[in-house]
C-alpha cells in the first residue's frame, strides 16, 4: 500500500509550531498582521480568501481584508498597496490573483514591499529563491517541500520531474527541489513524449490544471507523486471514467453535480506509487499553512525577533 502524504496532518503540525511564535510576538507588542486585497467578486478567490482569513483568526494573526471594486484602476490599486506598505501593523500583504483585465498585475505585484511579500511573488524574492538566499518562498511550492521533508521522502540525488512551468507552482517547486540536490526536469505543453520523461521520475510533481491527465503510463513503479492539480469535473462521463470503482466519489458527484480531481489519475497513483498526495487533502491545506508561516516570519523579522 502506498503512503498517503496527508496534507491536513502536516498543516496541523505547522500551525501548532506557529502558535508559540504568534504568542511571543503578541506578548512583545502586537500580533502579526496580514492584509488581503480581494478585488471584485471572483467566486473561487472569495473562497480562497475566506480560508486564509479563517486560518489567520485561528492562529491569532490579525487580518484585514480590503475589497475594492473590480472597476479599480492600476493607479488606485498601487495607491492602496503603497498605504499597506507603510502601515506598521501589517507584516504581510497578499494581493489575491487574478486581478481584473484593466489592472497591470505585474506592476501591482512589483509594488508590494518585498519585506511584506508573503506570497513570494516579488521579483526580488524570486531572485532570492534562484540564488538560494533566505526570503519568503511561494506558498504552494514551500508546502510541497515541507510535506516531502516531514514524511522523510529522500530528495538528494533523486530524479524529480515537474510538469508545469508557472511562476506560482512549477518553476519555484523545481528550484526548491534543485536546492535540495534533486536532478530536476521541468516539462510543459511543448515537451515531446511527456509520459517517457515522467517515467524517469522518482518524484513526480504534476502542476498542470488538467483533470487526471497523468495516467499509469506516466508513472514508474514506486514513484512519489505530488498532485498539485485542483480540477472540478462536472461531466458525468468523465467522473465515471476517472472514479470507476470509487463509489464514495461517484456518490459525491451525484449529490453536488461535480467532483474534485487532481492532475493525476487517482487509481493509477494508488496502484503504482510508493507515496502520493490525495486530492483533496494533500497539497491544498499546506498552501495556507505556508502563508501563515511566511506572515509570522515576516513579523519576526520586522520586530527584530529573528
Ligand atoms: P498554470 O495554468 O499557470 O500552468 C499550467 C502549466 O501546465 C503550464 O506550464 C502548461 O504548459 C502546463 N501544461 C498544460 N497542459 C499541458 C499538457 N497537456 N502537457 C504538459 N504540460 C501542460 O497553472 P498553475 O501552475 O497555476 O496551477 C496548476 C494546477 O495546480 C491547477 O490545477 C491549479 O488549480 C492547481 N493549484 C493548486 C494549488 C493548491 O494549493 N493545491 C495552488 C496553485 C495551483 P505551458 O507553459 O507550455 O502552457
Amino acid at each position: 500500500m502506498p503512503l498517503v502524504l496527508d496534507g491536513n496532518r502536516v498543516r496541523d503540525q505547522i500551525k501548532s509550531e506557529l502558535q508559540p511564535r504568534v504568542a511571543a510576538l503578541t506578548a512583545k507588542g502586537r500580533p502579526p498582521g496580514l492584509a488581503v486585497v480581494l478585488v471584485g467578486h471572483h467566486p473561487a478567490s472569495e473562497i480562497y480568501v475566506r480560508g486564509k482569513v479563517k486560518a489567520s483568526q485561528d492562529l491569532g494573526i490579525f487580518s484585514e481584508t480590503l475589497t475594492p471594486p473590480d472597476t479599480i484602476s492600476t493607479g488606485e490599486l498601487l495607491a492602496l498597496v503603497a498605504t499597506l506598505n507603510t502601515r506598521a501593523d501589517i507584516d504581510g500583504i497578499l494581493v489575491q490573483l487574478p486581478l481584473p483585465p484593466q489592472v497591470d498585475t505585474r506592476r501591482v505585484l512589483l509594488a508590494v514591499d518585498p519585506d511584506k511579500d508573503v506570497d513570494g511573488f516579488h521579483p526580488l524574492n524570486v531572485g532570492r529563491l534562484v540564488a538560494n538566499m533566505p526570503g519568503p518562498r511561494a506558498c504552494t511550492p514551500a508546502g510541497i517541500l515541507e510535506l516531502l521533508k516531514r514524511y522523510q521522502i529522500p530528495i538528494a540525488g533523486r530524479r524529480a520531474v515537474v510538469v508545469g512551468r508557472s511562476d506560482i507552482v512549477g518553476k519555484p517547486v523545481a528550484l526548491l527541489l534543485l536546492h535540495e540536490h534533486a536532478t530536476v526536469t521541468i516539462c510543459h505543453s511543448k515537451t515531446p513524449d511527456l509520459p517517457a520523461v515522467c517515467r524517469e521520475a522518482d518524484i513526480l510533481v504534476a502542476a498542470i490544471g488538467r483533470a487526471a491527465m497523468v495516467t499509469s503510463d506516466f508513472l514508474k513503479p514506486r514513484v512519489t507523486v505530488i498532485d498539485v492539480g485542483m480540477n472540478r469535473v462536472e461531466n458525468r462521463q468523465d467522473a465515471e471514467r476517472i472514479f470507476a470503482g470509487a463509489p464514495d466519489k461517484l456518490a459525491a458527484f451525484e449529490q453536488r453535480g461535480s467532483v474534485l480531481v487532481g492532475d493525476v489519475d487517482p487509481r493509477a497513483m494508488r496502484e503504482l506509487s510508493s507515496a502520493y498526495t490525495p486530492v483533496p487533502g494533500g497539497v491544498g491545506p499546506l498552501t495556507i499553512a505556508m502563508l501563515m508561516a511566511n506572515t509570522v516570519a515576516s513579523a519576526e523579522r520586522r520586530s527584530g525577533l529573528c
